[in-house]
């Protein structure tokens, strides 16, 4: 048996891998006072039932979760091991100090060669014991379809320079960061969108992102009703590029939240 219900996906950071401003740096969106243009790291919420899953756990992690008031986690989903996406992994003790309990975490083969890497102390056997650590159960994921706490998510497959990356549908909203390609067997798994979250970095070319041309035209091509550019950099001042895309093309924002349905299990 199925039945719908609704969940909640919430941009708790929609920057590139320095955050916007950037320190050190004095252009117009590095000094803007526009909400729109303070950027932190990208991660996303997904809500439903009381639960929380996290896509990623930058840097800014444990900022986001005190400026929304972010109590419980009971998942989290990594794109890839890039630092500005897995930076504040430390910071999940927190979770485990409340819960009293390891934290599942889904990730590819190589987000979790290189996460157990860069934090080798919370994979290896120090012979530390309590919660001195970040305590997580590792769920290998690579494509296809996974459910958590009742919730079906698909994996999409993206290419991000040399790197494959996992993005991921939830419902009729699909969350795609820090990309410059999609294969043909993803865009097929991305049909009949409400939403669509989309790498769009900057106007100038980049070899492992799409710039703001390339993600229209990609945007084009999958046709979601709605699609939001993430990943954001300092060379896009909100109020100035968005106002040059196409109709159904927007920029996101921190704090942005996009509700959509889901066929639950119960
Ligand atoms: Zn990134
Ligand atoms: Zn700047
Ligand atoms: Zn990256």
């Amino acid at each position: 048996m199925s039945n719908e219900e609704k969940f909640e996906l919430k941009l708790l950071g929609t920057g590139t891998s320095t955050g916007v401003p950037t320190i050190s740096c004095d252009c117009i969106t590095c000094t803007s006072t526009d909400p729109r243009d303070k950027r932190l790291r990208c991660s996303a919420l997904i809500t439903f039932n009381n639960k929380n899953i996290i896509i990623d756990t930058g840097p800014d992690f444990r900022q986001q979760f005190l400026k929304y008031d972010i109590k419980k986690l009971n998942a989290i989903l990594y794109t890839h091991h890039h630092f500005d996406h897995i930076g504040g992994f430390d910071d999940i003790r927190g979770i485990n100090f409340t819960s009293r309990d390891t934290l599942p975490i889904y990730l590819n083969t190589e987000t979790l060669k290189n996460l157990s890497r860069i934090f080798s102390y919370a994979f290896q056997d120090y012979g530390e014991t309590g919660k001195g650590i970040p305590m997580v159960d590792v769920n290998i994921i690579s494509d296809g379809t996974i459910e958590i706490e009742g919730i079906e998510i698909t994996i999409l497959p993206l290419v991000h320079g040399s790197l494959e990356v996992l993005g991921f549908r939830i419902g009729d909203i699909a969350y795609c960061t820090d990309t410059n390609s999609i294969p043909q067997s993803t865009l097929d798994l991305m049909k009949d969108l409400d939403v669509l979250i989309l790498d769009g970095l900057r106007p100038m070319k980049h070899n492992t992102h799409f710039n703001i041309e390339e993600a229209i035209d990609q945007a084009k091509i999958i046709n979601a009703k709605r699609t939001y550019l993430t990943h954001i950099a300092h060379q896009i001042k909100h109020s100035e590029i968005e106002k040059s895309l196409p109709s159904g093309i927007k920029l996101a924002y921190d704090g942005i939240t996009f509700s959509g349905k889901f066929n639950g299990k119960n």
